[in-house]
Order: structure tokens, then sequence, then C-alpha cells
């Protein structure tokens, strides 16, 4: 089976909630690959002590890069404590970020209780592979160039 990568994403005020989370939680992601913005990278990879693959910081790209590497279909699970309560420079890539994905089937838990929920399920620690979109409608369509 191949390996799953687990993204994680903490903005300031939520960082430590995320740190303690994934501490906790750190026998059932030893086998799962953990990607991570720049400053929530450097954080979980000190407490875990273990390898993360750090990324930009989020308001620099990181969220961009973690997208993309959505899009890519290297991620299979998408953490990411945003912080509902304080504006952020970077408010159209987080917006970007759910989109892609929501758009390519990931799961996403935006606050403690949706990532206990999916750390603790079956699904991910089995056989399970999600649904993969089927885009040919889009990427076959007629746009006004074509005859
Ligand atoms: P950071 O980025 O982990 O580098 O702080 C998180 C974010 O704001 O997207």
């Amino acid at each position: 089976m191949k390996q799953r990568n687990i993204a994680l994403v903490a903005h300031d005020n939520k960082k430590k909630e995320l740190v303690d989370w994934a501490v906790a939680k750190a026998e059932l992601m030893a086998e799962i690959g953990i990607f991570a913005t720049g400053t929530t990278g450097r954080l979980i990879e000190d407490a875990m002590k273990r390898p993360v693959n750090r990324l930009l910081s989020g308001p620099l790209g990181g969220d961009q890069q973690i997208g993309a590497k959505i899009a890519e279909g290297e991620i299979d699970l998408l953490i990411f404590f945003w912080d509902p309560l304080e504006p952020q420079p970077h408010d159209p890539d987080i917006k970007a970020l759910l989109r892609i994905a929501a758009l390519y089937n990931i799961p996403v838990a935006c606050n403690k209780a949706s990532a206990d929920y999916m750390i603790h399920s079956p699904l991910l620690h089995g056989d399970y592979v999600p649904d993969e979109p089927d885009f040919s409608d889009y990427t076959l369509r007629k746009t006004p160039i074509d005859k």
C-alpha cells in the first residue's frame, strides 16, 4: 500500500493546539509522512522529534505549495487549524487551499474534534482508496475558440 501523507498547518493562535495534538497522536502518525508549512513544521519537528517535510511559511507561499502537492496527488489528509477569530494577510491562499482540497476529494480537518475523528479512522490506517475525481468533462470542454 502506498504510504499516506498528512499535511499540517496552523495559524499562530492555533499552533500550540496543533502541536499538542500532533504529539498526542504521534503513534497513529508513525507510518504517515508529514508535510507542513514552515513555522508549523519547525514546531512539529521539534515537538515530535521526527522528520517533517517543511515547506515555505504559509504567508510566503507555503499554503500554495501544499495546494500544489494536493493537486499532484501527494497529500491524503489536510489538518488545517485556521484561526476563525483573526484575519490573515494570506486569506486568498487559505481559500485556495481549502478549495483545492475540496476539488481533489481530500479530507480536511479544521479543528481538533474533526482531526481526532480522522486520525482514528480505520479507513486512514487501512487500504481504503478514496475516489479520484474525474475532470474529463471539464478538461475536454469546448471553449469559445474551439470549432
Ligand atoms: P506557518 O504558516 O506554519 O509558516 O506559520 C501557516 C499559515 O499561516 O498558513
